[in-house]
């Protein structure tokens, strides 16, 4: 395979990061990246408001597995990373109008003994009793069970609903009965017996946190990736139609500017953008990839005068689909990253939406501020906002359903057999910022090869 010519279609951290990997791997070939709006970085939007730094997308990377990380100390910004600050590393669920510290240990909200199932306040005794059956229940042998399905066998509905949805659903502003398990709770799915006697088996984590972030917001990742990349090789406002085949050249059509000549092309884009530029080559590999499915959400960012809010002490908040409302989680900025936020202020993000509530994303602004201050209020004892910010994130977050795995194979396969067209990003290799950062590694490779 010839790596000369290189094109990455999109602009986000895949597509950035696999630029970067191949310049890398492949010192001779010429990368071009083509983005079309005039920033780079996609979901990562870091604003500064009032002297604050808020994340509006993505504003943590998890460390397990490193590649994440990897990333970020590969540009040079490892003396930048910051973990979430020691004394609010809890998250707090929605129970009724109440909110409930997780308890600690705990892996996608499954209880990690015995003895934490039985005094969690998040269950009733029935609901205990129900999940407590896991240690009985046979290995389940079912690989079209989703995700929610599979709890619901081993736990049961109440510790499905109340411990596990609030936070799978909520990583993926999707819905726990239609993910796959082997994405959405990995450790889980292929386990032969009892859950709760395996977590209990498990090495006990150090306490330290999972999560790294540039201390500056995660813009500073996009930065540092464009800077090592080459600005002028990032081409801004550049939107790509579709890819034409001409013998063994790809080109790709831009709208209004000439067509790029490509040996290898990397479609580092939303899964719906990616079936438009091959639907030319393919009808088949367009519809698979616009078969994945992806929610919108919104962030609602708030800030309160601190003294005002006599909050627990925690990270976050999770509400369980249950609930009923258009909230799914909130980060308690002013607690995560204190270093973030002026001295005197509170500030929480909320995400709304998803598959929780879609209708949400169709409320004016003010009627979303005013949804999400009425939900909050029941939780947390809360002051009129100093200042709102709002930011909707429109198809942002692909599905990884049942079946993912083997479509994402498939249509990777399929891209590469039309000639040398790779796919990369959050819809195939996620979720989030890590799954990114290992699939444009391992796309890079195979360019370098
Ligand atoms: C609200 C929110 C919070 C999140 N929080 C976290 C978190 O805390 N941690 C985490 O790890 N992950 C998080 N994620 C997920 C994370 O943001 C994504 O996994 C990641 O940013 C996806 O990157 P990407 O490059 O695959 O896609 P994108 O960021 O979507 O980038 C794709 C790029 O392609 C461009 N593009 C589209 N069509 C074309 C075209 N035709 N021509 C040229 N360019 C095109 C787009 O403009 C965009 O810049 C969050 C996501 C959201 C929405």
């Amino acid at each position: 395979m010839s790596a000369r010519r290189v094109v990455v279609v999109g602009g986000g951290v895949a597509g950035l990061a696999t630029a970067m990997y191949v310049q890398k791997l492949a010192p001779d070939a010429e990368v071009t990246v083509l983005e079309s709006q005039p920033r780079a970085g996609g979901n990562v939007r870091t604003l500064t408001i009032d002297g604050c730094t808020i994340d509006v997308g993505p504003d943590a990377i998890v460390n397990r597995p490193e590649s994440g990380v990897a990333l970020c100390r590969e540009v040079g910004l490892g003396d930048e990373l910051i973990a979430p600050d020691e004394g609010s590393r809890g998250v707090l669920l929605a129970k009724g109008d109440r909110l409930v510290p997780m308890p600690a240990g705990m892996a996608y909200g499954i209880p990690r003994s015995l003895t934490q199932l039985a005094t969690t306040e998040l269950l009733s005794w029935r609901g205990k009793l129900r999940a407590g059956l896991d240690l009985f229940i046979p290995a389940e042998h079912d690989d079209t069970l989703s995700a929610g399905a599979l709890v619901e066998r081993r736990l049961g509905k109440e510790a499905k609903d109340a411990l596990v949805e609030p936070l799978v659903g909520g990583i993926y502003a999707g819905d726990i009965d239609k993910l796959d398990p082997k994405i959405a709770i990995p450790m889980f799915a292929e386990l032969k017996g009892s859950w709760i006697r395996a977590l209990a088996r498990a090495p006990k984590s150090s306490g330290e946190s999972p999560f790294r972030a540039p201390r500056l917001g995660m813009i500073r990742l996009v930065e540092a990736l464009v800077e090592r990349v080459g600005k002028e090789r990032v081409q801004l406002a550049s939107h790509v139609e579709h890819l034409e085949l001409r013998g063994d050249v790809i080109r790709v059509h831009r709208a209004g500017s000439e067509p790029l000549e490509a040996d290898q092309v990397v479609l580092a884009l939303p899964p719906k953008a990616a079936a438009f530029a091959l639907a030319p080559l393919s009808v088949g590999l367009a519809e698979s990839l616009r078969a994945i499915r992806t929610t919108s959400s919104a962030t609602v960012v708030m800030a309160f005068p601190r003294e005002a809010c006599d909050w627990p002490k925690a990270s976050g908040v999770l509400v369980p689909r249950s609930a009923g409302g258009v909230i799914v989680a909130a980060t308690l900025i002013a607690e995560k990253w204190p270093v973030r936020v002026r001295e005197g202020l509170m500030v929480l993000r909320a995400f709304v939406g998803g598959d929780r509530s879609p209708q949400a994303l169709d409320l004016s602004d003010q009627g979303l501020l005013d949804a999400v201050l009425g939900e909050l209020r029941r939780y947390l004892p809360l002051p009129e906002p100093s200042w709102t910010h709002l930011h909707r994130f429109f198809d942002a977050t692909p599905q990884p359903e049942v079946g993912h795995t083997r479509r994402v194979k498939e249509a990777r396969e399929g891209a590469r057999a039309l000639g040398r067209i790779h796919l990369v990003g959050a819809a195939y290799d996620g979720p989030g910022i890590t799954g990114c950062a290992r699939g444009a590694l391992a796309t890079a490779q195979a360019i370098a090869e």
